[in-house]
């Protein structure tokens, strides 16, 4: 029988969780092993090149941004930034609306010019009065009234989660700013941009940056942690697998992508659709909230990624099950999941030597600069308690 190999720490996920977490742990001294099951590094922030020579998002668009300079200030030891201002619309009733809804969107839906005065009129008109929104529906209704509502939220959540947005919790939708003045701008936050070279280019940096670091990549956790002998484990996979099910399953919603890339010709062609010369559509992203468009939103990337190149890959995104064989994309955030995860969180806190964090792990919708945060965070603790035990590995 092969001996298994020693080292500190051994971690499942090759994602911003895990590597971070391994960047630290090797630059504080200690081995690292980072498995993942996938055949590539950078979890489901990876991006690549197609075959037409665009920079794409396999697995969902993602769009960098935090509040954090903590965060900015780690991540640019590994990349230089390419800044954006990400943009969305909104696609319905045949024509193209400015979202997140502010005041540009009033005029649409009125055919006019307007203005904050009348615009805030209205709002006061429409809006029920809830004082402490419960679920998704409140928490819109009581900001906007029942007709933006039902033209906007409401058939994209139902398409989006297969859920009404009644069972879904108030931060689903309460996340999508309702603005006064013109503010169009999808996101909000102090630092907004996209790795200049891409994400996989960024964690190949991190990787580089980690001395004593093993990676193994295509190999399933079940399989591989026999061959390893570790102090610790940190584990960034989903935490209902580690406990085999034994409460149940912990529902996700996954996601089908449809890619198709269009030459410089038909571009041009395009305009004034796109309103951008060389671009398929007026902005990086669009929704699609109306129930008869099987797909929730395209997004071309290029838009956000400032890629100089003549043709261009749109990809629509068809929500779905999750079942065998679909990756495990969005936890699905209603209060009988909330209690289903803490069950499994009370197993995890009488772990004495395994670590759960990231997405997976906390069966939480966290952005990219928040599991960094959480494994900076994580690494650094682990740092002080290992550290001041003399042997390392068992
Ligand atoms: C469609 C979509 C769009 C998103 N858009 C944004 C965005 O715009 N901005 C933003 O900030 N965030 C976005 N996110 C969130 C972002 O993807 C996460 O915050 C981040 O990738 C989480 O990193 P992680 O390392 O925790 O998890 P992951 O990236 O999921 O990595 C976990 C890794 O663990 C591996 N793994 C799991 N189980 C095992 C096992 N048993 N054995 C071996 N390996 C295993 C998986 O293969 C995976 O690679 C988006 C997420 C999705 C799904």
């Amino acid at each position: 029988m092969a001996t298994s190999q020693k080292v500190d720490f051994f971690i499942v996920g090759a994602g911003f969780s895990g590597l971070v977490a391994a960047e630290r742990l090797t630059q504080a001294g200690f081995s690292c092993v980072v498995i993942d099951k996938r055949e590539h590094i950078g979890g489901n922030a990876y991006d690549c090149y197609d075959e037409a020579g665009v920079l794409i998002h396999p697995y969902g668009p993602h769009y960098f941004r935090t509040n954090s300079a903590r965060i900015v200030d780690y991540l640019s030891q590994f990349t230089e930034w390419h800044p954006v201002s990400y943009q969305v619309k909104s696609f319905t009733q045949d024509r193209y609306w400015s979202f997140p809804i502010n005041l540009n969107t009033f005029e649409e839906w009125l055919g006019r010019e307007s203005n904050e005065l009348e615009w805030q009129d209205y709002l006061d008109a429409q809006k029920v009065p809830i004082e402490h929104p419960q679920n998704s529906e409140e928490v819109i209704i009581s900001q906007v009234g029942w007709d933006l509502y039902r033209t906007f939220f409401e058939p994209y959540t139902l398409k989006q989660w297969k859920r009404h947005p009644r069972e879904l919790q108030a931060s689903v939708c309460g996340r999508i700013p309702i603005r006064l003045n013109r503010d169009d701008r999808y996101l909000t936050d102090t630092f907004q941009a996209m790795p200049a070279k891409g994400y996989t280019a960024l964690f190949e940096n991190i990787v580089a940056h980690s001395p004593n670091l093993q990676l193994r990549l295509g190999v399933d956790y079940a399989e591989e942690k026999q061959h390893w002998d570790y102090r610790h484990l940190i584990f960034t996979g989903p935490i209902d697998a580690y406990y085999d099910h034994c409460y149940g399953s912990l529902p996700y919603r996954s996601l089908r992508f449809e890619h198709e890339t269009y030459s410089g010709e038909e571009l041009a062609a395009r305009l004034p659709i796109s309103e951008k010369a060389g671009y398929w559509q007026p902005a990086m992203q669009v929704n699609y909230p109306d129930l008869e468009v099987p797909f929730t939103r395209t997004v071309e990337i290029k838009h956000a990624t400032g890629q100089q190149i003549d043709v261009t890959t749109i990809v629509r995104e068809f929500p779905e099950d999750w079942g065998p064989g679909k990756e495990p994309f969005y936890p699905v955030p209603t209060d009988a999941t909330s209690e289903l995860y803490s069950r499994y969180k009370r197993l995890a806190e009488q772990e004495t030597n395994v670590s759960f964090i990231g997405r997976l792990g906390t069966y939480r919708y966290y952005n990219m600069d928040q599991v960094t945060g959480m494994a900076l965070n994580e690494a650094e603790k682990l740092t002080q308690r290992y550290q001041s035990t003399p042997e390392l590995s068992p």
